[in-house]
């Protein structure tokens, strides 16, 4: 492929994105070059656009949901992956010499920082790099723009939800039925969780019980809650607000636990936490294991994510799509530069 790399540059904070051209990277020795046939449009992408971590510099190329072909592999890296069709998440690189790396956990690599695939360009592009062992081989009969949102959305509500056994506590809730909470619904129910959706758009209701949902909490209705009480195992925050703690509280069986997958505010009465033995716990991406077992669960059990394809060129309508919470329920960009 040739030397150059288009990319839809985030300049400034919450700036349109433009298009640049830079220099290929040159790869290192367990690196690969993958040409981007498509990228998802993931929450995060734009939180970084609006630096609401503050720990990434500008001017930056977003986009961690990639799915593409090898096109160039490094010196350490079998010729035979060139042509393959891969994805990446959100993690392209990882120390390998951390403690963390050393303990199989690369997502909570301590170079966190310079291990996402933004960098050096990220997936708004026409190729990225990465880190061969970051970079996953797709079941053949997927599709590219569903193979897309697994790699980040999927893989981060799966790997919260396998991590804990539905055969021992099946009750799970899930918070927010949006890009993360319409998979964690699907997941959730294949795992064999009996699946409560929690969201405050009623108008969600019939496509969450389609998901998989058994249930549907509407927050919105008065006293919705009340049926619930002692209810849940385990409860699934995939939104970054928009409910009331003490309520989510009040729902929990003792020592149930609540994961949050967003960045939600956490603002609680400590009493029940307490008294009922509750944890409150995070979640990031996932394992490279569990990336390849949720590949191969996604595929054996039909999990697709519901899907807006826009061309690359049109990335800056289908940002405000996602800003405005339009997309029903994620946006999968098509490179289309040619
Ligand atoms: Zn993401
Ligand atoms: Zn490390």
């Amino acid at each position: 492929m040739g030397d150059k790399v288009t990319g839809y540059t985030a300049m400034s904070r919450s700036e349109e994105l433009v298009p640049r051209v830079y220099d290929a990277p040159v790869l290192k020795a367990d690196e690969v070059r993958v040409a981007v046939t498509h990228c998802g449009i993931c929450g995060s992408d734009l939180q970084a656009v609006d630096d609401t971590y503050q720990v990434f510099d500008f001017p930056f190329v977003p986009g961690h949901e990639v799915v593409g072909i090898i096109r160039e592999v490094g010196d350490g890296v079998p010729v035979s992956r060139l042509g393959e069709r891969v994805g990446v998440g959100w993690q392209a690189r990882a120390c390998g010499k951390c403690e963390l790396c050393r303990q199989g956990l690369p997502q909570l690599c301590l170079e966190v920082v310079d291990n996402g695939t933004w960098t050096p360009i990220g997936g708004f592009s026409s190729a990225i790099v990465a880190q061969s062992r970051f970079v996953y081989p797709l079941p053949a009969d997927m599709a590219d723009e569903t193979a897309a949102v697994l790699l980040c959305a999927g893989l981060s509500v799966y790997s919260a939800l396998s991590r804990h056994s539905a055969a021992l506590e099946p009750w799970l809730g899930v918070v927010g039925i949006g890009g993360l909470g319409h998979l964690a619904l699907q997941f959730g129910k294949a795992l064999g969780y009996e699946v409560t959706a929690i969201s405050s758009s009623a108008a969600k209701r019939e496509e969450a019980l389609a998901f998989g949902a058994s249930r549907f909490l509407d927050m919105g209705e008065k006293g919705a809650f009340k049926p619930f009480n002692d209810y849940f195992n385990l409860v699934l925050i995939t939104a970054h607000g928009g409910f009331d703690w003490d309520r989510i509280l009040g729902v929990m069986k003792r020592r149930g636990k609540i994961i949050l997958a967003a960045f939600p505010k956490v603002t609680l009465d400590p009493v029940d936490l307490v008294v009922h033995e509750l944890s409150i716990a995070g979640t990031f991406v996932g394992t490279p294991d569990e990336m390849r077992e949720m590949l191969a669960f996604a595929q054996a059990h039909h999990i697709r994510p519901m899907v807006e394809v826009m061309p690359l060129s049109r990335v800056n309508e289908a940002v405000c799509r996602v800003r405005e919470n339009k997309a029903r329920y994620r946006v999968v960009l098509v490179n289309d530069l040619g």
